[in-house]
């Protein structure tokens, strides 16, 4: 059971991330001293909003620079940090070398900010940014279930470099930090393994796949129709209130499923046209076979992909996060119009 000292210092890697942001926000407002890591402090645009939140909170927020792929790249970032919030990690649906561009920077990258703390004697707990897709591979898994619903006990086994290389990065990544975790008695180890997570963003920056998501959406690249597919969705302040008890809570422990509920991506639509349905909002599913002629073309989604997810359900149990950290889960109509709202205010739509 590991204590962190009310005000100490949290290390938060990608720090200027969609999910990041939103975790720095919560420990400054929290009182506590944020060490920032990001690729590049010159990089304003990818900055601008922590730079304000620095201005608002003076002398708590530090910025330093890290990647993923650069041996001892955390050491000046760690030092004197109680609390480590392992968020960096690409998050992206097309890549051309998923070697290079996914699994190598989540795997190798955990490993380089674990051997850190390794090393770092402040050091006395870490939370890892995990995903559902380190439980499950493909939604057909599911069937593979005793109680019909994905838990913290599953592990997916299904992905590998070539299918779902995103969910196998996750996985690769999570199982290493627990295996780091069990050679070692100094820290501990809480991971959260979010959903898809939406919901407003603090910075105007388009390149997060959550905000790219709801920007394609608003924005009428669905309007003929959506592929039968589903996801477990979860509120990006949610995720962020969870890291943030993740690492203060001393009796914080395990793996933690957040998804506040299962919703098809027509559902979201159907939410979202309440208040936006002057956008040009999807109506209908559209037919397996015509996913399977048009998805690799124009999404990029391979048939195995289409084979395995479309059409299928997919649930998960998120009770052992409202057990443990006490998570109150938002209204998904205040997830998807907070966010629309946003995105409109910032001109991404
Ligand atoms: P995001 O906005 O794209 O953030 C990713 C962060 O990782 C960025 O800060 C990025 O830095 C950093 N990063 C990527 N490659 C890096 C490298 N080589 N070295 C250093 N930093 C690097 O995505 P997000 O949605 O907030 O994702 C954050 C975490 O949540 C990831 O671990 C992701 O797998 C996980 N997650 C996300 C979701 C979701 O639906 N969004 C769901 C489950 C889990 P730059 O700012 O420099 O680009």
């Amino acid at each position: 059971m590991k204590e962190i000292t009310p005000k100490a210092s949290v290390l938060v890697t990608g720090a200027s991330g969609y999910i990041a942001s939103w975790i720095v926000k919560y420990l400054l407002e929290g009182g506590y001293t944020v060490h920032a890591t990001v690729r590049n402090k010159s990089k304003t645009v990818k900055i601008d909003h922590l730079l304000k939140m620095q201005a608002n909170y003076p002398n708590q927020l530090k910025f330093f620079e890290a990647d993923l792929l650069k041996k001892g790249t955390f050491e000046a970032a760690m030092q004197g940090c109680e609390l480590v919030i392992h968020t960096a990690s690409p998050f992206k649906t097309k890549v051309k070398d998923a070697q290079k561009e996914l699994i190598q920077p989540a795997l190798d990258g955990t490993i380089n900010v674990l051997d850190t703390v390794n090393k770092t004697s402040s050091v006395k707990r870490v939370v890892l940014t995990s995903s559902v897709v380190a439980i499950y591979g493909d939604a057909v898994d599911m069937e593979n279930t005793a109680k019909g619903t994905f838990t913290e006990e599953h592990w997916n086994s299904t992905s590998n470099a070539n299918h779902q290389p995103y969910p196998y990065s996750k996985t690769v990544a999570e199982r290493k930090a627990w295996e780091m975790t069990d050679n070692q008695k100094n820290w501990d180890l809480v991971v959260i393994n979010p959903g898809f997570v939406l919901g407003p963003s603090l910075s105007n920056r388009k390149d997060s796949t959550s905000t790219d998501f709801m920007c394609s959406m608003l924005g009428g690249d669905f309007k003929t129709g959506t592929p039968a597919l589903v996801f477990g969705v979860v509120d990006v302040r949610d995720v962020a209130k969870a890291h943030v008890l993740a690492g203060t809570i001393p009796t914080a422990k395990g793996r933690h499923i957040l998804s506040a509920s299962s919703y098809s991506m027509l559902e979201l639509a159907d939410f979202l046209r309440k208040n936006y349905g002057d956008r040009k909002l999807p109506k209908k599913e559209l037919p397996k076979f015509l996913i399977y002629m048009a998805g690799p073309l124009t999404a990029g989604l391979s048939w195995k992909y289409i084979n395995k997810n479309v059409g299928y359900p997919l649930l998960f149990d998120n009770s052992y996060s409202i057990k443990d950290l006490g998570i109150q889960y938002r209204e998904i109509e205040t997830t998807l119009n907070d966010q629309a709202a946003q995105l409109i205010k910032d001109k991404l739509v």
